[in-house]
């Protein structure tokens, strides 16, 4: 069945595999990891999840490399990255071992399904936990389902690696200064939803969201975080109303590896006049170059690409990390994990 598919021009959607895998927390503990070939699971109509959005997720990528192995990156971080969103709002967080091992266990049980090398094609994984306590007083669930599934997923440039056009929006805010921004909550996107629609009916790829409370600085690129590349620095916001991306965090060390300076900090609107590159980064496209930036408010255009072409610098990040992800190049920080 699957040398039927067609790995190239798979888009970001949903095939069915062979498997997923769930661990329930039942009785204050993680039970038997279990491995089912049913698409469905069975929750209570009183699940906190469903009423009070007890829900959090983590996307990750696993590909098959130049020498046919397959690869996951850093499923460490992830891993470390739910416990705090469980932490967040209140569910009960995954250890380590058991997410990684989880992970393990999927990739291998759906191997198949790995796109094969240089297909620009990935195994998109899913790990996602809900509270499943019936219960109609809002207080946190006792009881919770964790699970992953995993969906092949084509390359995310169909038409090549080109720049897009973004938009800043007032009207809508993604999540609230305190929030929980930082955290990889299914509400979050909710309430994401209606801006990104519009911004997709006007043309634009994304919404750059400012930061809720004063809106004077930009947070992050809808569901990916932003950088520049300013005066041959990387730049990237420092925001408590940001998710911590790890791609983000991938690129500011090869950036360092390269001897780039990376500054952390607030970028005022003001300065996107001054920047020479830009992208919207996250697992999905690895560096998603920026065109223009529209400020839909007071009609300013920012052209950050002069000549149309992603910059130098961006290039040089994308195809890096996409070379460790394809084991192409060495792998000296040891972010992949080799599924065996
Ligand atoms: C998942 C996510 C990102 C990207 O994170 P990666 O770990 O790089 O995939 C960025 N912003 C938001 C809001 C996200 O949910």
């Amino acid at each position: 069945m699957t040398q039927e598919l067609d790995w190239a021009n798979l888009s970001f959607g949903y095939i069915p595999t062979d498997y997923n895998v769930r661990c329930y927390f039942k009785d204050g503990k993680w039970g038997e990891i279990e491995a089912s070939q049913s698409e469905s699971i069975n929750i209570h109509i009183a699940a906190t999840a469903l009423h009070y959005g007890q829900e959090i997720f983590e996307g990750l990528k696993a590909f098959r490399g130049k020498d046919g192995k397959v690869r996951v990156f850093r499923l460490e971080e992830n891993a470390k990255r739910i416990i705090e969103s469980a932490k967040g709002i209140m569910m009960e967080p995954i250890p380590v071992e058991l997410f990684c091992e989880m992970v393990k266990k999927v990739v291998k049980l759906n191997e198949r399904f790995v796109p094969p090398y240089g297909s620009g094609a990935s195994l998109y994984i899913r790990p996602l936990e809900i509270g499943t306590s019936a219960q109609v007083g809002v207080k946190p669930s006792e009881e919770y389902l964790f699970l992953i599934l995993v969906t092949p997923v084509g390359p995310y440039f169909k038409g090549g690696f080109r720049p897009t056009n973004i938009c800043i929006m007032r009207e809508f805010d993604r999540v609230a200064p305190k929030g929980t921004g930082r955290w990889k909550v299914g509400g979050n996107y909710a309430a994401s939803l209606e801006a990104g629609h519009k911004a997709h009916s006007m043309g634009y790829s994304a919404v750059l969201y400012l930061d809720p409370k004063e809106k004077k600085y930009i947070d992050e690129c809808g569901p990916a975080n932003f950088f520049a590349i300013k005066d041959g620095k990387y730049i990237t916001p420092a925001s408590e109303s940001i998710l911590p991306s790890i791609t983000n965090m991938s690129l500011k060390q090869l950036a360092r590896d390269m001897g780039i300076e990376v500054e952390e900090r607030h970028i005022p609107i003001e300065e996107l006049e001054f920047i020479q590159e830009a992208a919207a980064c996250g697992t999905a496209a690895v560096a998603s170059p920026i065109g223009e930036i529209h400020d839909i408010d007071t009609d300013k255009k920012y052209v950050v690409s002069k000549d149309g072409n992603p910059g130098p610098i961006t290039t040089a990040l994308y195809n890096k990390l996409r070379g460790i992800q394809l084991g192409e190049e060495e792998d000296i920080h040891g972010w992949n994990t080799v599924i065996e």
